[in-house]
């Protein structure tokens, strides 16, 4: 396990005035990122707001090809280290229910999902963050400002001295007490779905998704009847109710519950925050979704019973939508994960996605020949970076809310409104195989029929 890091108001060291490459944001794509680099011999430094490394999110991740091919192209042999601590789904186990009835099972195989290795969060956080020398991330250190200069870019941090929350909560508009600013060549913005970067870049905010959401990781006997081999999952056609349960390895079990939220009434009821850990009355508001339902909810019915109610994380899903560029005109400033695109979660593609981006900035700079990160070789690297990961990210995350389940009026083409069930398994099929075959066919599968790239960007390979 990865020592925190100190806070860099009580750290006796206080960051170099001057690095190379500032990754703002110590979450799965900072960390990943600066892995990458470093495996690259650049100079990086991670700045993260919290006191802390984040430590506990009562999540899982789970990881996919598309995934385990980034991480091991930023360090051989990471893809395993996170495999040793996960737990690798031989099949995935669709229920299709009707006013909790089963009406349909189904494998994920048989709509072109491959397997899943299911990892608790902070198991891949802890990995990623014991590959970055701690004098390497600064905590307590929030981006609040940047500015182009001649040299580079000036990377302003609020020094945060209150106690660190999730960011889910409204840390970000804790009171600094003092600033530092770290001049760099590059600045990645990797600070999440409340990024900071991205409010002064684009000045859009992320917006609630329609869902919510409960979930904790607990010790396996809490989930009972669950084999280590299999995930499932189900979705009521009526209600909207989704629940997901899975094996995370090393004795842990992972529950989840997700209720639509048309007319957001749930998601009001719960006040400003997005949500958080140990939310007080969380446990009952969970279990009021699955009242009267019957046995096919009773394993996870049983496991919100059991977990304490400090473990279980509630929130609202955000999402952020696709913007005009992720770079600054100086290139001097990359978006990169949810910070660039936050997406519903249904597909699980948020981490893969951030680790696919890590992976292609970091080939990007050593292609473009940025190893001295000059100005006119990090353009290069960026516009490339930008090319071959904008267009797939925006296509991930509208997929991603064309299978959220809500209103199909508001998230699905109107061609494809009116395919039958058959024709949109078959659409969700080639999207999930045009993603597994990464790196090839970036932004899109000359073979597909709905994911071919788009005629200005057929060019790029
Ligand atoms: C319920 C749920 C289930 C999910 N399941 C999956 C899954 O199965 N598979 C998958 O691939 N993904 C999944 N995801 C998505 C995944 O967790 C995220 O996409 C991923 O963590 C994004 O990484 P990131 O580094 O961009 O952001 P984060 O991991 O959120 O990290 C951002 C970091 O930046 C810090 N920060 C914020 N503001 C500042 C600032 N101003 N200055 C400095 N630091 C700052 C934050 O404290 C945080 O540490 C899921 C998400 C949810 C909500």
């Amino acid at each position: 396990m990865a020592a925190p890091a100190k806070t860099d108001a009580d750290q006796k060291a206080p960051p170099p005035s001057e690095v190379g490459i500032a990754i703002a944001g110590g979450g799965l794509g900072g960390l990943a990122l600066a892995v990458g680099l470093l495996e690259r011999g650049f100079d990086v430094h991670v700045f993260e707001a919290a006191q802390e490394l984040r430590t506990g999110s009562g999540t899982i991740i789970g990881l996919a090809a598309n995934a385990n091919t980034a991480l091991d192209g930023l360090k051989p042999g990471l893809h395993q280290a996170i495999r040793d601590v996960g737990s690798v789904s031989k099949e995935m186990v669709f229920y299709r229910l009707r006013n909790g009835e089963v009406v349909e099972t189904k494998e994920a195989k048989d709509m072109g999902a491959t397997g899943v290795m299911v990892v608790r969060w902070q198991s891949v956080q802890n990995i990623l963050a014991t590959l970055v020398p701690p004098e390497r991330v600064h905590c307590g250190l929030r981006l609040s400002a940047y500015e182009s200069v001649e040299e580079g870019v000036n990377a302003v941090f609020d020094v945060v001295g209150a106690s660190a929350e999730h960011h889910y909560t409204h840390r970000n508009e804790q009171a600094a007490c003092g600033q530092r600013t770290v001049r760099a060549k590059l600045l990645v913005g990797a600070d999440g779905i409340r990024s900071a970067v991205r409010r002064i870049l684009a000045g859009d905010a992320p917006r609630y998704v329609r869902h919510l959401n409960w979930n904790a990781v607990v010790p396996r006997e809490f989930v009972p009847g669950l084999s280590k081999d299999t995930l499932h999952r189900t979705e009521d056609d009526v209600t909207g109710l989704i629940t997901f349960k899975a094996d995370a390895g090393h004795g842990y079990s992972f529950w989840q519950v997700r209720v639509r939220d048309t007319d957001c009434r749930l998601a009001d009821s719960l006040g400003p925050t997005w949500g958080g850990l140990g939310k007080p009355g969380a446990k009952q508001r969970a279990l009021e979704h699955l009242e009267e339902l019957g046995e096919a909810y009773d394993a996870v019915r049983s496991a919100i019973e059991s977990t304490p109610e400090a473990d279980i994380f509630e929130r609202r899903l955000m999402a952020n939508g696709p913007i005009d560029t992720w770079l600054d005109a100086d290139d001097r400033l990359v978006l990169l994960g949810d910070a660039a695109h936050a997406m519903h979660p249904g597909p699980g593609e948020g981490a893969r996605q951030a680790f696919e981006d890590a992976h292609q900035l970091c080939l990007a700079l050593v292609d473009e020949g940025a190893a001295a990160l000059d100005r006119a070789a990090v353009g290069r690297a960026l516009k490339r970076y930008e090319l071959l990961r904008k267009h797939r990210c925006e296509t991930v995350q509208a997929m991603a809310l064309e299978g959220s389940g809500l209103p199909p009026e508001e998230t699905v083409p109107p061609e494809f409104r009116d395919f039958t069930r058959e024709q949109k398994n078959d659409r969700f099929k080639e999207f999930a195989s045009w993603l597994q075959t990464y790196p090839d066919n970036p932004v899109g599968d000359p073979n597909s029929r709905f994911f071919k790239p788009p005629a200005e960007l057929e060019e790029i390979t």
